[in-house]
């Protein structure tokens, strides 16, 4: 299989420009079937990785059908890239940042691919992005931590090496407290993500959603405090891109939407901790 081998790439294309994507049931391309063939027609934004040299195949969601319950109209399809019809208009820069692997705007028109391309059944869509996205996610937190590690180490090394007004800028006691927030608050992000990896190994993703959606929350923003505390105390340095923590600061940023914006991260979790309340007050 290339994909496991690594000899191809894949991205996967869910965002689109014209409704509010973090509620994946108001997504509209449409996924039609037509004889042994479904034909797609529809705009996507923020596809990562599709414009890598390597990437040859899509994962598509869309809709199916336009009636019947919310979240069984949207299903998954895979989509070669060089499929006619398939457009890649452009490539989205993060804050002026063009990513290596590009972040595509597509437009589907009367794309059409075999039936077999789609993934388990019509309307399995969100069961599959349920199953799959846990995942992926923690990945994401895990490379949060290690640039907020990277970027403490940064700060303390820039705050013993600068002087300002005789002395060391690490003896300054409101950059001592940043260092200390800093260690505390990347310990509690490290530790909430290994017990929602440990929870993913011995319960399963189901239920370690909580964990998962917190970590997805936590892990970032912690990075972003981080990195903007080393930034200060590396001056005009800082945000320039004679070291990684602009460029870190600008990916990291994009993490509090990618996958889901915080807030609705949030209100699942919101949701869930209301739940037993709701029924006992019912
Ligand atoms: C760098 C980057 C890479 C990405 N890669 C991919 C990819 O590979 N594939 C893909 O399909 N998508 C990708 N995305 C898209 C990303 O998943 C979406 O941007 C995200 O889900 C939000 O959807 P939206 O942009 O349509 O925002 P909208 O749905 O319009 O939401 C806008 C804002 O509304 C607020 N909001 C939404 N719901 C609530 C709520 N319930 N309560 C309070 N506030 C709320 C949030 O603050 C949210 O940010 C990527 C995005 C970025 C920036």
């Amino acid at each position: 299989m290339p994909l496991l081998e690594g000899e191809i790439r894949s991205s996967f294309a869910m965002t689109e420009p014209d409704v509010a994507s973090s509620d994946a049931t108001n997504i509209q391309l449409a996924i039609e079937r037509d004889g042994d063939q479904y034909v797609l027609n529809g705009r996507k934004w923020w596809i990562s990785n599709a414009l890598h040299p390597n990437c040859r195949i899509m994962i598509v969601m869309g809709k199916t059908a336009t009636d019947g319950p919310r979240h069984r109209q949207q299903s998954m399809i895979l989509v070669p890239l060089d499929t006619p019809g398939v457009d890649v208009v452009r490539n989205l820069p993060v804050f002026g940042y063009q990513d290596q692997e590009g972040h595509a705007e597509i437009v589907f028109s009367d794309v059409r691919v075999p039936s077999a391309n789609l993934i388990a059944g019509e309307g399995d869509g969100f069961m599959i992005a349920q199953a799959r996205l846990g995942p992926g996610r923690i990945h994401h937190c895990m490379r949060a931590i290690g640039a907020a590690e990277r970027a403490l180490e940064a700060m303390c090394a820039r705050a013993v090496s600068r002087h300002t007004f005789g002395a060391p800028v690490a003896t300054r006691g409101n950059v001592q407290d940043w260092i200390a927030e800093s260690r505390i608050e990347i310990e509690m992000a490290r530790l909430l993500t290994l017990k929602a990896a440990w929870l993913m190994d011995t319960v399963g993703n189901k239920h370690a959603r909580t964990e998962i959606a917190a970590i997805k929350v936590a892990a970032p923003n912690v990075a972003l405090k981080v990195l903007d505390r080393a930034i200060q105390v590396h001056g005009g340095g800082g945000v320039s891109d004679d070291f990684f923590l602009a460029t870190a600061y600008a990916h990291l940023r994009t993490l509090r939407l990618a996958d889901g914006p915080d807030e609705v991260h949030k209100l699942s979790i919101a949701r869930r901790e209301l739940a037993p309340h709701i029924t006992r007050a019912e």
